[in-house]
């Protein structure tokens, strides 16, 4: 009768735990633990054969000392710890049972044996048994416990799920005893092998980067002085060599009860901040590539562009030389522009002859528009003539891309790395592919703008010029006088003017037609150009068979003997004039000014006097030079 109502007052403990997590002798924690992992228990019973050995949990494994086990195996050792390590943290519970305060304010686990049946209480002093008595009295007290304790110990589960999902380590700093617990997920973001962490702040702390440690330290303590929560990024050694990033947030924890804590959790973001990094360096490319496009279009001066993109390039993709070749007709290529770390050999000037430059089969490769990268010129089995050369330039890796113009390969854009060989990356490629293409924008461009240029001294020449005698026309003529009055007005220096009319050309026309009088004044405006010799010097046509020359800084003396010059030039051309009442050869009839220019008069007061003595020497019979009375 007894026995029956002792069975019907204890609780059976499938109500939390129908299946008792069992293991075999030869099983160790590890194998233990993944077991309860698996079977999502917090803690278990643990059985060998059919008896009680133990309760488990993730904290701690404690011994079921009450049913005088033998646990002494040695596998069974290294899970069985003693019952003082215990640490079980169920909620206290109001346990009728005789025990004190100080007894039930410390964790303990109710142990059940092999057949459900609750056998007491395990705490770290030491094994509460409970009488049959004390069991029938507690049922439902007991029942409350287990849900409780399902209830937490599933919340902890869920917790330990989620931070184990979302790869996150938790960490608890009891601030006064300086010792440190560690989640194993944290264990594993650090890359610590099980076990290795010796629960102090130090051995966290020296994983931490160095550049970041004085950060870090300022911060939790700063933390720890104002109670404040914290909020991490930090860099750490991982035990693989890599160094990984990891984010950070906790808060003191100080209730004036226990001890103050600093806890928080720790995730790793190195995936975040290497795509944050190549999110920014893309950008930095693209404005790269943009700011080089916009000096294109700012500069056409070719050989600027060209020297700006390489030196641009070499500071972007930090390699220690980067050149230009440009391809001859025979497609050796040599260096047109270059810069370089200053320890390496310069290498403008060169021609190049590595095989990534001259080789056949890579130039049908670089017509095709596409580039290469070389990470190490040692492992590419080149023959030792080679080799020579690349070592006379120190180069151990290179990326070589194509300067196409108008489908043809017009140059290389060569990137050299001499430190070390490098294992490019593609976004290295990428952007010296892109930079080709705004090069060979640059090329075209420049091709165009130098064409525009001629063309354009080409129109202002002509607009400036005299179609028939291709001498200045009149109004260079007048512009030309107009700048000069100017200029010898500034510097206080005299201005002269020479003007000259053919004698009896109307005569000459009659007679020879007017196709030799074109030819006539083509001749004459040619002689006249011999005269005046110095480069400020201006000949001009004035109109009809009238030629003026300006001639800056010319007193009356030197511009008569350039007159007189210009006479004799045309008398020695002796083009045939057989109607001429002056000679038999083509004559010229001129007239002389000078004057220091000043601000009360105009230019035309100067074309005045010369045009008053060109009268002076028709009258006085022609073929001769006259002088303006100033
Ligand atoms: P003078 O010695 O007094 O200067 O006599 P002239 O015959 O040279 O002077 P006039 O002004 O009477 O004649 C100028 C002639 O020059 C008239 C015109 O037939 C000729 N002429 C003017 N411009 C041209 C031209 O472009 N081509 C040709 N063939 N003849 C021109
Ligand atoms: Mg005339
Ligand atoms: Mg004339």
């Amino acid at each position: 009768m007894l026995e029956n109502e002792r069975k019907e007052s204890i609780i059976p403990i499938a109500t939390v735990d129908p299946e008792p997590l069992r293991v075999e002798a030869g099983d160790n924690l590890q194998q233990v633990i993944t077991a309860m992992a698996k079977a999502l228990k917090t803690y278990a019973l643990v059985h060998r054969g059919t008896s009680l050995v133990g309760i488990i949990s993730y904290d701690n494994v404690a011994q079921a000392v009450a049913h005088q086990v033998d646990v002494s195996g040695a596998t069974a050792e290294r899970w069985m710890t003693s019952l003082a390590d215990l640490s079980c943290t169920l909620a206290p519970l109001d346990w009728p049972l005789a025990l004190d305060q100080k007894q039930l304010n410390q964790p303990y686990l109710p142990i059940v044996n092999q057949t459900h049946n609750c056998l007491g209480l395990l705490a770290p002093d030491g094994f509460y048994p409970l009488a049959p008595a004390a069991i029938a009295g507690t049922q439902t007290e007991l029942t409350a416990c287990y849900h409780s304790a399902a209830l937490l110990n599933q919340q902890r589960e869920h917790l330990a799920l989620a931070l184990e999902g979302a790869q996150m380590g938790t960490w608890d700093w009891d601030l006064a005893q300086g010792t440190m617990v560690i989640s194993g997920e944290l264990e594993t973001l650090l890359g610590l092998a099980p076990g290795e962490f010796d629960g102090t702040y130090d051995a966290l702390f020296n994983r931490v980067h160095e550049h970041d440690q004085a950060r870090v330290h300022e911060v939790l303590q700063q933390s720890i002085r104002q109670g404040q929560g914290y909020n991490l990024e930090f860099r750490i050694y991982h035990r693989d060599g890599r160094i990984r990033w990891l984010s950070s947030r906790g808060q003191v924890f100080d209730n004036g009860q226990q001890a103050p804590r600093l806890a928080g959790v720790t995730l790793d973001i190195s995936e975040q901040k290497r795509a944050e990094a190549e999110i920014a360096h893309q950008s930095q490319r693209e404005r790269l590539v943009g700011e080089i496009a916009q000096r294109i279009r700012n500069l056409l001066d070719l050989d600027s562009i060209l020297g700006q993109t390489v030196t641009l390039v070499r500071e972007f993709i930090a390699a220690d030389r980067v050149i230009m070749i440009q391809c001859g007709a025979d497609m050796g290529g040599e260096v047109i522009q270059e810069s370089c770390e200053a320890s390496y050999s310069p290498m403008l000037g060169w021609a190049l002859r590595d095989p990534w430059s001259v080789g056949e089969t890579f130039l049908k490769h670089y017509r095709e528009g596409r580039g290469l990268a070389v990470e190490d010129v040692y492992t590419q089995n080149l023959p030792t003539n080679q080799l020579e050369f690349l070592e006379y330039f120190q180069i151990k890796a290179e990326i070589v891309v194509p300067l196409l113009h108008e489908q043809t390969l017009w140059g290389l854009l060569i990137a050299h790395q001499c430190k070390a060989p490098r294992a490019w990356r593609t976004a290295d490629v990428r952007l010296l592919q892109s930079l080709a293409t705004q090069v060979g924008i640059a090329i075209q461009q420049a091709k165009l703008h130098r064409e525009l240029t001629l063309a354009n001294q080409q129109l202002k020449r002509m607009a400036y010029l005299d179609g028939l005698t291709q001498v200045a026309n009149r109004r260079r003529f007048e512009q030309y006088l107009e700048q000069e009055w100017r200029r010898m007005s500034r510097e206080n220096a005299p201005l002269a003017i020479v003007m000259a009319d053919i004698d009896c050309f109307k005569g000459f026309n009659d007679k020879y037609g007017h196709q030799a009088g074109d030819n006539c004044l083509r001749l004459v405006g040619r002689a006249i150009s011999r005269a005046a010799k110095r480069p400020g010097d201006l000949v001009a046509r004035y109109g009809g068979e009238e030629f003026v020359i300006v001639l800056p800084n010319t007193d009356v003396e030197g511009a008569e003997s350039v007159a007189e010059d210009a006479r004799l030039m045309v008398r020695h051309h002796r083009i045939p004039h057989a109607d001429s009442s002056v000679a038999k050869v083509v004559t010229m009839s001129l007239g002389v000014a000078s004057l220091v220019p000043d601000s009360s008069q105009s230019p035309t007061s100067l074309i005045k006097l010369a045009d008053a003595a060109l009268y002076e020497a028709k009258r006085a019979g022609r073929d001769q030079v006259r002088t303006a009375s100033a």
